[in-house]
């Protein structure tokens, strides 16, 4: 695919601001959500700080669907550590505050698959709020 000119600059600039934000924020540049956290790749945010970003699910899977994220990549759960275990911590009192935002005084739930056998298709942490409507009680 040939990209016009205009696209082709933006897609430098992109690229360039990619490897600027590597540089300073340890931002991964195949990482879907740390080009999320960047603004590289568009998305619905409800809520950002200097340490995290949440935005809604491309494919909720309840009526209120939205992703906790920290801005620095962490790659799932499993590498959550004791010097990065304040930032999971704050993403988790993040989700909290985005769910009572979001209006979902009747309950949510909170998840984050780690690894193959949950299903975890996106290597950056995340915190999924899911609320909106009763949640199947067969999984936890
Ligand atoms: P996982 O399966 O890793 O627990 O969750 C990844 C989530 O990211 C999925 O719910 C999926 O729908 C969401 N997702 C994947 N790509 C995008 C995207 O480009 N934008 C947004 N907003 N969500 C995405
Ligand atoms: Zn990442």
């Amino acid at each position: 695919m040939v990209l016009r000119n205009g696209h082709n600059r933006s897609l430098q600039s992109a690229v360039k601001n990619s490897a600027i934000l590597h540089k300073e924020c340890s931002i991964m540049e195949n990482c879907l959500f740390c080009k999320i956290a960047a603004g590289i790749i568009p998305s619905t945010r409800v809520y950002e700080d200097e340490l995290c970003v949440a935005f809604r699910d491309i494919a909720p899977q309840a009526p209120t669907h939205i992703l906790v994220i920290p801005r620095e990549h962490i790659s799932g759960m499993s590498g959550i550590n004791e010097e990065n275990a304040a930032l999971a911590g704050h993403c988790l009192a993040v989700a909290a505050k985005v769910a009572a935002a979001e209006g979902l005084e009747n309950g949510y739930r909170i998840v984050s698959n780690c690894g193959d056998d949950a299903g975890q298709t996106v290597h950056h942490l995340h915190f999924h709020i899911l609320g909106g409507k009763k949640l199947s009680l067969e999984m936890a």
